[in-house]
């Protein structure tokens, strides 16, 4: 089932589906205007696989970008990765959205907002922001506890299952199986 997503609808389902890697980035850019490479990269690839047009991307990121530079700077800096993203430029590959082993392992500079939360957050960072997204008390020392124990992906099956309010069959092992098993879930 491969349903589609329009830039307006993303600020909404962001909160409701996707997981806190992607929430996180979704974040950071609708703050700041701007996400560093790797932020670009991964939040891109997510966003295309979940649904995105071309289209519709280089729209979703030229909105927030342009807050902050020069439409000229967009389009002459920016929108080239955009396209990449899709396979139209470069060696015009599909290139297929980052797993969570994959996005566990990178590395993280200053500034830089990919990652895996449960792997990169520093603990008093992570348990705060789970406050605020609204995680229930017992869930958040499960979670915590499970993070400290370096099982990020299990911690975050158990936060798709407080935010859903169910039960997951299956473990997190990509960022967008954790969005379709959500909008599976929703709709
Ligand atoms: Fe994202 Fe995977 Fe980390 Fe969950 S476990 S936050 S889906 S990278």
């Amino acid at each position: 089932q491969h349903h589609v997503i329009t830039p307006d609808m993303i600020d909404h389902i962001a909160t409701k589906s996707f997981p806190p890697c992607m929430r996180q980035l979704n974040d950071v850019l609708r703050t700041t205007h701007h996400l560093k490479h790797g932020g670009r990269l991964t939040y891109g690839l997510f966003l295309k696989a979940a649904g995105l047009s071309l289209e519709d991307a280089l729209h979703f990121w030229r909105s927030h970008f342009t807050k902050n530079m020069e439409l000229d700077k967009f389009e002459r800096q920016y929108a080239y990765g955009v396209r990449y993203n899709y396979g139209k430029e470069g060696k015009r590959t599909d290139y297929t959205p980052y797993s969570c082993l994959k996005i566990i392992m990178m590395s993280i500079g200053p500034g830089d907002a990919h990652g895996c939360p449960f792997k990169h957050c520093d603990t008093p960072v992570l348990k705060q922001r789970l406050m605020a997204y609204g995680i229930p008390t017992q869930a958040l020392s499960e979670i915590m506890d499970l993070v400290s124990k370096s099982h990020y992906q299990i911690a975050c099956q158990r936060y798709w299952e407080a935010t859903h309010n169910a039960t997951l069959e299956t473990g997190i092992n990509h960022p967008n199986q954790f969005f379709e098993e959500s909008q599976k879930y929703i709709s």
